[in-house]
C-alpha cells in the first residue's frame, strides 16, 4: 500500500524528466520517474512522480492525448498539483506543443489560470521582461535558432506562447516577482481580470524561483522548465534532506556505455582511457558491414569485457570526434547510423547486466532511451546528484536490479566516468 503523491509531473522528453526529478529530490522530495504512462498503480512510497513522455516534437493532437493520459494516471495516484515540464530553452515548433498541451491540461483540470516559465538560473536560463536569455544572449542568438527540430527564432516568450495558444497570454514581470509572493498573487488577480489565462513569468535568480514557488501553492497546474521545481516542495512542508535521495546499497560489477559524441563526452572517454582502465571502441562501419545486424560486434564486446569486469569498470563506446561522425553519417545516413549504434549499445548494456553489471553509466540522451528500453526498465527511483542535472538512479530491469545514471550529451565533468562510481561507493 502506498500513500498518495503530492506533485504529479508530465515531462515532454526523457532526459528533461530526469532533470526535473533531480531538482525535486534536491529540494526534499522523494521521486520516481516512469518511462511513459504506467499500466498499473504506482508501487513506491514517494512525494512526486515524473512521467516521461516523448511528446516534444510529435503532432500536437498526439502530444495532447499522451499528456491527458498521464494526467489521468497521476490524478488516480492522488496528485495534488500537476507540473507540465518542458525544455529550459522552450523547445517547441510553430504548432506547439507547449501551448496546446497547456490548454488541454487546463481544460481537463477545470482551471482558468496557469504560468509558463523555462527560467533555470543555475543553468544560465533567465527570463527578463518576458525575454528568455541563454547565458548572456537572447534565445534566438544562442544557437537554438538553428535547432534541426525546434528552431527558436523569437526570444519573446509572450509572443511565442501566444502564437501557440487560443487563450490570452500575459506577463508577470520581475517587479512583481522581486516583491514576493503577495505581489505575484495580486498580479495574477489583475491579469485574470483582463481575461488573461496564461502568464509568462520573469525569473533571474533562485530567490525569484523560491518567491514564485510560494505564490504557486494551490495552483492546480504549473507549466515550466525544471527550475520552478525548486520552489514547490516547501509548499508541501518539505525541506531539502539527504533522506530524499537515499537509494539501496550498490553492488555488482561496473560498466560505462557511451553513444554520445558531444564534446564533454569525448573528454570523458579520453579521461577514462587515461586512467588505464580498459575500453572497447565500436566502429559504426563494422556494424554496417555485419551480416548479423551487429550481433557479432555485440558478442565481441561482451567477450572482451568478461575478463576485465572483476577488476573495475570497463568502457564500451562509439563516441567519436565530429569529423569521424560526419564521415560515418555521409556513408550510412544520419538516422541509419544513429539507430544502428543505439541498437548495438543497448544490446551490449543488456549483455553486461546479464554478466553481472549492476552499476551502469550510460552517456547520450538517445542512447539512454535505447538502453532503458532494452533493459525493460519502466520506473527509476531518483538518487543523489553526481553533477548538475545527472543523478544516480535505481531500477528493476528484466534481469536484475541496477544502479544507473543517464548522462545526456554535454553534462558532467571530465572525470565523470570514474567519479560516478566513487560517489556511489
Ligand atoms: P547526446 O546526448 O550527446 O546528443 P545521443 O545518444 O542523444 O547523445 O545522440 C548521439 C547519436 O549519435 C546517437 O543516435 C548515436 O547512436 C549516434 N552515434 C554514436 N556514435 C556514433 C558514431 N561514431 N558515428 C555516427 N553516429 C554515432
Amino acid at each position: 500500500m502506498t500513500s498518495q503523491i503530492k506533485l504529479g509531473c508530465i515531462a515532454d522528453d526523457f532526459t528533461g524528466a530526469t532533470d526535473l526529478a533531480n531538482n525535486l529530490v534536491r529540494s526534499g522530495m522523494r521521486v520516481v520517474q516512469t518511462i511513459g504512462v504506467p499500466s498499473g498503480p504506482l508501487n513506491a512510497e514517494v512525494d512526486a512522480v515524473v512521467v516521461a513522455l516523448k511528446s516534444r516534437t510529435i503532432a500536437p493532437a498526439d502530444a495532447i492525448a499522451q499528456s491527458l493520459e498521464a494526467l489521468r494516471w497521476l490524478q488516480a495516484q492522488g496528485a495534488e498539483q500537476i507540473y507540465f515540464k518542458y525544455c529550459s530553452t522552450f523547445d517547441s515548433t510553430a504548432q506547439g506543443n507547449i501551448g496546446p498541451v497547456t490548454e488541454a491540461l487546463m481544460k481537463a483540470l477545470n482551471t482558468d489560470f496557469t504560468i509558463a516559465t523555462p527560467a533555470f538560473p543555475d543553468n544560465g536560463r533567465t527570463v527578463f521582461k518576458g525575454y528568455l536569455f541563454v547565458g548572456d544572449v537572447l534565445l534566438n542568438e544562442s544557437g537554438m535558432q538553428n535547432h534541426p527540430l525546434t528552431p527558436m527564432t523569437d526570444a519573446n516568450l509572450v509572443r511565442v506562447m501566444q502564437a501557440q495558444c487560443t487563450s490570452k497570454v500575459g506577463l508577470i514581470d520581475h517587479r512583481a516577482v522581486a516583491q514576493g509572493a503577495a505581489a505575484v498573487t495580486q498580479r495574477i488577480a489583475d491579469l485574470k481580470a483582463q481575461g488573461i489565462r496564461v502568464a509568462v513569468v520573469d525569473a533571474v535568480s533562485n530567490d525569484d524561483l523560491h518567491r514564485l514557488g510560494t505564490a504557486l501553492k494551490n495552483m492546480p497546474l504549473v507549466t515550466a522548465g525544471s527550475g520552478v521545481a525548486i520552489g514547490l516542495p516547501a509548499n508541501f512542508g518539505l525541506k531539502p534532506t539527504p533522506q530524499a535521495s537515499v537509494l539501496p546499497t550498490a553492488s555488482g560489477l561496473k560498466a560505462v556505455v557511451s553513444g554520445s559524441c558531444s564534446q564533454a563526452t569525448n573528454r570523458q572517454v579520453a579521461h577514462f582511457q587515461s586512467t588505464g582502465r580498459p575500453a572497447f571502441a565500436i566502429d559504426p562501419l563494422a556494424l554496417a558491414r555485419s551480416t548479423r545486424q551487429g550481433a557479432d560486434v555485440v558478442e565481441q564486446a561482451l567477450a572482451w569485457a568478461a575478463p576485465h569486469l572483476a577488476s573495475g569498470p570497463v568502457l564500451v563506446y562509439s563516441t567519436a570526434e565530429p569529423e569521424a561522425v560526419k564521415a560515418v553519417q555521409a556513408q550510412l545516413g544520419v538516422e541509419a547510423a544513429g539507430a544502428l549504434v543505439e541498437h548495438t549499445i543497448a544490446a551490449i548494456a543488456r549483455g553486461l547486466v546479464a554478466q553481472g553489471v549492476q552499476q551502469l553509466v550510460v552517456a547520450g540522451g538517445e542512447t539512454s532511451g535505447a538502453c532503458v528500453q532494452a533493459l525493460g526498465i519502466t520506473q527509476l527511483q531518483i538518487g543523489p546528484q553526481i553533477d548538475p542535472g545527472v543523478p544516480w538512479c535505481h531500477a528493476q530491469t528484466a534481469l536484475a536490479p541496477v544502479h544507473l545514471t543517464l548522462k545526456s550529451g554535454n553534462f558532467g565533468t571530465d572525470d565523470f566516468f570514474t567519479k560516478a562510481f566513487t560517489q556511489l561507493a
